[in-house]
């Protein structure tokens, strides 16, 4: 959701980190330490942070692409394992994206035929996805540097000025993601922005949960429940049609929990297009305030994965494109469907669709919006 207010930027951001629901226990979270993490091919440093909470929770974060490297959680017999897919090493980030774990922007998900009009002036974005731009272009917000500084004691501020006509988009960009990592188990990520010229914007999280361990076989026996009554169809591009159409009856019912293989494999016309989950669900929401949108449950180890948003929607993927070529973290062979993106967000190719909620963002406005993950275990 897009806060129209005009607070400056500067002030929202200590609000967003100073709020945060591990503000009771102020201080046992912790940036634990940082190091570097590699060199981009221009020689710059990368670095790695590490956030820790009093329960030994702990996230990687990386300044490139503002990557959740790890995110070590515990399992019901309180042993933490790392549920992110990633790299070891830094340079497995510079190959051709699957966006492990990265800040996306500036649109998260698709735009039509890589263009958009607004203002009466058509913007022309990167092909990147056949006919359509996808995740921000060529070079997103995944493969940029972000400057890293702690913000008040509990997380970690990336920060990020993207030029005017970057990837093709209008406006300096002022961006500001705030990764905090509570005693509460959560890791809560707040994205901020302001423009000095009318344009769009989606920013969104791409990590790749797999609540078993990462590399741990696939996530067809998770189950998952979406707290949305409607999804947004999609062409064969994966772009949405503009309809909404209703999730009862059809495999896209996820009101109540599903294993996530249940119905992969029905014969239906969006799965197909999709290779299986790869859309866009509009959630059900009161108010602007932080609402549950999904949760994931895995039997094994017990762990429960919670994503609440301020977002309207979310992008459900279940690493239909991933197969087998990529070796992550500790050798591991990642097939498909061997992990499963929440991608909080607005509506797919939204700035083409005057119906979908607006993704603008103009001068003197603040683009502010917060995505939870919570774990825990259960029975
Ligand atoms: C998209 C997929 C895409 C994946 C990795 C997801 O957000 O919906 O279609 O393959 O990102 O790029």
């Amino acid at each position: 959701m897009i806060a129209r207010n005009l607070i400056p930027l500067s002030i929202v951001f200590t609000i967003m980190t100073t709020n945060c629901s591990s503000n009771k226990d102020a201080g046992a979270t912790h940036i634990a330490g940082s190091r570097e993490f590699g060199k981009t091919p221009s020689g710059e440093i990368v670095e790695l942070y590490t956030l820790k909470n009093a329960k030994g929770v702990e996230a990687d974060i990386s300044t490139y692409g503002g990557v959740v490297v790890s995110l070590k959680v515990p399992d019901r017999a309180g042993a933490l394992g790392d549920i992110v897919l990633g790299f070891d090493d830094f340079n497995g980030y510079l190959k051709p994206p699957p966006y492990f774990g990265a800040i996306v922007g500036r649109y998260g998900n698709r735009i039509a035929h890589a263009r958009f009009t607004l203002d009466g002036v058509e913007y022309k974005l990167a092909k990147n996805d056949g006919d359509n731009t996808l995740h921000g272009g060529t070079r997103g917000f995944d493969k940029v540097l972000w400057k890293a500084k702690p913000g008040s004691g509990q997380s970690l501020e990336l920060t990020y000025p993207s030029k005017d006509g970057e990837e093709g988009y209008p406006g300096n960009l002022s961006v500001t993601v705030g990764y905090t990592l509570t005693d509460n188990n959560e890791l809560k990520i707040d994205y901020a922005a302001t423009t000095d010229k009318d344009t769009v914007l989606n920013l969104t999280n791409h990590s790749y949960f797999n609540l078993a361990g990462q590399g741990e076989g696939d996530i067809l026996a998770h189950q998952l429940t979406l707290n949305a009554d409607r999804y947004t169809p999609v062409d064969k591009g994966l772009i949405p049609t503009g309809e909404l159409r209703n999730v009862a009856g059809t495999p896209f019912d996820f009101r109540q929990p599903h294993a996530i293989g249940e119905r992969i494999g029905s014969n239906d016309e969006q799965i197909a297009l999709g290779g299986g989950y790869d859309h866009n669900f509009i959630l059900n929401r009161t108010g602007d305030g932080l609402s549950l949108a999904a949760k994931v449950t895995e039997a094994k180890s017990g762990r429960v994965l919670e994503v609440l948003t301020t977002e309207p929607a979310i992008q459900f993927y279940t690493g239909n494109f991933l197969d087998g070529t990529i070796t992550g973290k500790g050798g591991k062979i990642y097939g498909r469907r061997s992990a499963l993106c929440l991608e909080t967000q607005h509506y797919p190719d939204s700035p083409n669709h005057p119906s979908f909620p607006s993704t603008e963002l103009k001068p003197g406005a603040v683009y502010h919006t917060t995505t939870v993950f919570r774990f825990s275990t259960g029975s």
